[in-house]
């Protein structure tokens, strides 16, 4: 069995190929210890095994991200036997990049110049032949998209194998100062065996002089070396800036382009005609992300997605619920009243079915995110407000998270939370995975709608995006303030990464928003369902005692009597249309049954546990009915509004419908403007749900910040809505 990992820039066309090499037959893990994932399978090629592995798209091997650690920890401690690198035939000099640092790890590569067709199409012509020759590597050209060059590049690569796998035999120089540096500390290295366990010496100096942390933090551990190399790089640096004013990690990154530049001479003709498309991209950009005019489109853009979103995802969030209905309406007919129908409906269908009607609203959304995304224009929202968000100890990468959380209402904070992979930096990272779930996700809009419909009428749309600018301010505020304790360090500058404009494949648009929208499906088919399952048998239980039930039995009795047997007999049938009296008889009968849940819910546990909250939440305005409902809304958002409902027994809750469902709460629960605006600020600061914590645990590798972003924001949330509450009450 044969490792081999498959390695380049992002979106050069690794995940195409290593599809084109297992067929699509692959499994899905993580990389030990962090939340990148890893995609494994093996095939059998001319009677080898081999084992592909498809490592993270990075730009290059310095550990600035964390996918740029995940490659080269895999490269450096699982030392495949070949690392295929994939390189953009059209962008050939940032792709060769990687290549340069892999030929310096002494890592044997085979190179597979993908994306052939579009280099031709803009006329930029390769001459692969001098290209390998002068790489002193293997090349084959590619069309991962069109499963070209498959066989071809997994022949080169047995004979690669077969034939003892020969280095080049240069090595790029750095110029005369560090040239000689690295002279001097290259003996030193070896001398002490310093890290040369896992790395080439000259690499291990190289890596000196570049300030890499991670080679520092292990190199440290053998105090006396790793002075030494630190004095020698000192001191060259301090040459450098009295003689070139630079440091000796710009010059390193100089050498290799001028390198790459080199090598590219006579490789690489590109017509005139052509220099105008790769200057389209450029073009292009003059407008859209011009001061004026970009943020202006920026916002334009945005609110298209809103609406083309919505307008899509009416019919089929409405075909949804028919069918929820529906299935309700047949567990109705075919039980008796009784526990068992509770469970299913109330418990099952009414939980889930909420969820589950939301994601043709989520798949639209994040289609359209994804062709922001893959058409590269999410790359310059992120560029144009990287300024802004780097006041509040942001980057422009944020903004992505942001969005997909739900900064353009209706995302999820679960994908929105792992989209901040891509930031580099580690702190920046850190704050904008604990910022994000403060966005409008689509489990939130419900809660919003209801005391929207409840007390604000009037200007349902303006309060709406009213919302979504304070939510979005609320975020950058406490990402301000987190960057003030976050004792991790800032990244450095670095340049935003401005790819060129793709049109972007169907193919791929469906499978980015699936990937996203699976996610939440997951969670109403798991998470939601345990938990409103849970909420069922707290609101449920123990239920009534035989005496009050009694009570109930005989105030029934009580009206029946009033009733003549036929209209008894009418007013328990299914007919829809009924005498005034049988009518009359049901309305009453309506009421008692209210009364008896109402008093049956009190009396749960989960009513009691609301109950007992009521001592400190009556300061911000919450009685123990709203409790029940936000203690349920720290478990999963979706579960507030039909909390409410059941707590207040609104009758059928209808999400979409919210009008009447709001004249209900106003009616039945007796708030007022100010308990509406303390549960709305609540609701805005108080806990991520549990899904999204854990995904926070995840992403951040410990529950401290998780369990901070629940109590920590629940309290601040509370202690708001208290000072709300009492300003305006
Ligand atoms: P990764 O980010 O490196 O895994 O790249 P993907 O495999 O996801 O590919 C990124 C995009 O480039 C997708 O839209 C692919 O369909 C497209 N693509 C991949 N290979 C080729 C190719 O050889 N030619 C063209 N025109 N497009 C390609
Ligand atoms: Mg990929």
């Amino acid at each position: 069995m044969k490792n081999i990992a498959i390695a380049g820039n992002p979106n050069c066309g690794k995940t195409s190929l290593f599809n084109n090499i297992t067929g699509a037959n692959y499994h899905v893990a993580n990389y030990p210890g962090v939340t990148v994932e890893k995609k494994e399978a093996s095939v059998k090629h001319n009677g080898s095994v081999f084992n592909i592995v498809d490592l993270p798209g990075t730009y290059s091997l310095s550990p600035y991200s964390l996918e740029e650690v995940v490659a080269r920890d895999y490269v450096v401690n699982e030392k495949p036997e070949v690392v295929v690198d994939v390189l953009d035939a059209s962008n050939l000099e940032r792709n060769l990049y990687m290549f340069v640092q892999f030929m310096e790890l002494e890592v044997p590569v085979v190179l597979a110049l993908n994306m052939v067709d579009v280099a031709k199409k803009r006329n930029i012509h390769i001459d692969v032949d001098l290209l390998a020759k002068k790489l002193g590597a293997p090349v084959v050209e590619t069309v991962a998209r069109e499963n070209k060059g498959t066989g071809l590049l997994l022949d080169r690569i047995d004979d690669f194998i077969n034939s003892g796998k020969p280095k080049p035999d240069f090595k790029i120089s750095y110029g005369q100062d560090i040239d000689s540096t690295l002279d001097k500390m290259t003996p030193i290295v070896e001398k002490n065996d310093f890290l040369t366990d896992k790395y080439p010496a000259r690499w291990v100096a190289l890596k000196y002089l570049e300030n890499d942390e991670q080679v520092h933090a292990q190199g440290a551990l053998n105090m006396e070396v790793h002075k030494k190399l630190l004095d020698i790089t000192d001191e060259l640096n301090n040459h450098l800036r009295s003689t070139l004013k630079v440091t000796a990690e710009n010059l390193i990154a100089d050498y290799r382009y001028g390198f790459i530049n080199s090598i590219l001479k006579g490789v690489v003709v590109a017509e005139e005609s052509n220099m105008d498309r790769l200057f389209l991209s450029d073009k292009i950009d003059k407008v859209l992300t011009n001061r004026l005019f970009g943020p202006l489109l920026m916002i334009a853009f945005l609110y298209g997605i809103y609406e083309v979103t919505f307008w899509a995802s009416e019919f089929p969030v409405g075909w949804l619920e028919t069918a929820f209905g529906w299935l309700s309406g047949i567990v109705d007919a075919g039980l008796n009243d009784g526990l068992l129908k509770s469970l299913i409906i109330s418990g099952i269908i009414d939980g889930v079915g909420g969820v589950l009607g939301f994601a043709p609203l989520i798949l639209f959304m994040f289609f359209a995110i994804a062709i922001l995304e893959d058409s590269g224009y999410m790359a310059r929202t992120a560029y144009m407000l990287d300024r802004v968000f780097r006041f509040f100890g942001l980057q422009g990468n944020s903004v992505v998270a942001y969005i997909v959380s739900g900064g353009i209402a209706g995302g999820c904070a679960v994908p929105g939370v792992m989209a901040a992979r891509t930031i580099k930096g580690e702190k920046e990272r850190l704050i904008t995975i604990l910022t994000a779930p403060f966005m409008p996700c689509g489990a939130k809009l419900p809660i919003y709608a209801l005391i929207i419909a409840a007390f604000f009428q009037e200007h349902r749309s303006t309060i709406m995006l009213g919302i979504t600018l304070i939510s979005w301010l609320l975020a950058l505020i406490v990402a301000r303030i987190l960057g003030a304790f976050v004792l991790k360090e800032h990244s450095s500058a670095f340049v935003m990464e401005l790819p060129p404009y793709r049109m972007p494949t169907l193919k791929g648009l469906i499978i980015h928003a699936w990937e996203r929208c699976w996610m939440y499906i997951r969670k109403a088919g798991t998470v939601i369902l345990a938990i409103s399952i849970l909420l069922w048998v707290l609101m449920t239980f123990p239920g009534l005692n035989a005496e009050e039930e009694q009570a109930f039995e005989s105030q029934i009795a009580a009206v029946e009597q009033n009733y003549t047997k036929d209209v008894l007999l009418e007013a328990g049938s299914d007919a829809e249309e009924v005498s005034e009296p049988a009518s009359e008889l049901r309305d009453k009968l309506a009421t008692i049954d209210a009364e008896m849940a109402a008093m049956n819910i009190k009396e749960s546990v989960a009513g009691k546990i609301g109950i007992a909250l009521e001592s400190v939440t009556k300061y911000a305005g919450f009685d123990w009915k709203t409790n029940i409902a936000l203690v349920g809304g720290i478990a999963a958002k979706e579960v507030v509004v039909s909390a409410l409902g059941t707590a207040y027994s609104l009758g059928e809750v209808d999400i979409e419908d919210s009008v009447p469902l709001a004249e209900s709460l106003i009616s039945k629960s007796g708030w007022t403007m100010a308990n509406a605006l303390s549960l709305l600020t609540f609701i805005l600061l108080y806990s991520p749900c549990f899904v999204t914590v854990v995904a926070i645990a995840k992403e951040t590798g410990s529950w401290k910040w998780a369990s901070f972003t629940v109590v920590g924001y629940t309290l601040v949330a509370f202690l708001a809505s208290i000072a709300v509450y009492q300003i305006i009450a």
